[in-house]
């Protein structure tokens, strides 16, 4: 497993670097999960903006309303937005089918995916730390 590190300085480029990575996604043909860490505010909801464009979904229909646990997009293959912040018990994890997009045709990404009971085999990990105030440490897995 190689890991990659790439430092950016404003929130577009690393909208750019989830960008590159949906792309490389799109080009496999096949389902993926990708599990992203980081403290609040690090960015991993700009990421995720990133790579939800290379499936054509404007960044701005994006972790727009923060109260959703799962929003899937209506796009070839499917691209589902989970997002476990607001996670409580590991029960709500059940009944929110979060499995049953996992390991499929769909493209699954997944904000603090350490609440989750089990890491999904063979995910692509995605982490980003705060350097300061602009600045992104962003740790890719793949
Ligand atoms: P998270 O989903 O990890 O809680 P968000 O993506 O919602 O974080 O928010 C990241 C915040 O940090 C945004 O307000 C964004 O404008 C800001 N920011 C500043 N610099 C960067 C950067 N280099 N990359 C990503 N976000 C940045
Ligand atoms: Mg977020």
């Amino acid at each position: 497993m190689a890991e990659r590190r790439i430092v950016t300085t404003t929130p577009e480029e690393t909208q750019e670097c989830g960008r590159q990575l949906g792309s490389k996604l799109l080009a496999l043909h096949r389902g993926a999960t990708v599990c992203l860490a980081g403290d609040l505010g690090a960015g991993k909801t700009v990421f995720v903006k990133g790579i939800a464009s290379a499936f054509g979904i404007p960044p701005r229909d994006v972790g727009s309303a923060s109260f959703v646990l799962v929003a899937e997009y209506d796009t070839t293959p499917l691209f589902v937005h989970i997002d476990l912040y607001r996670i409580e018990r590991s029960a709500d994890l059940e009944e929110l089918g979060i499995w049953d997009y996992i390991g499929g045709e769909a493209i699954v990404v997944i904000e603090w995916a350490e609440r989750l009971n089990e890491l999904p085999d063979e995910a692509v990990g995605v982490r980003i730390e705060q350097l300061s105030e602009t600045e992104r440490e962003i740790f890719i897995t793949e």
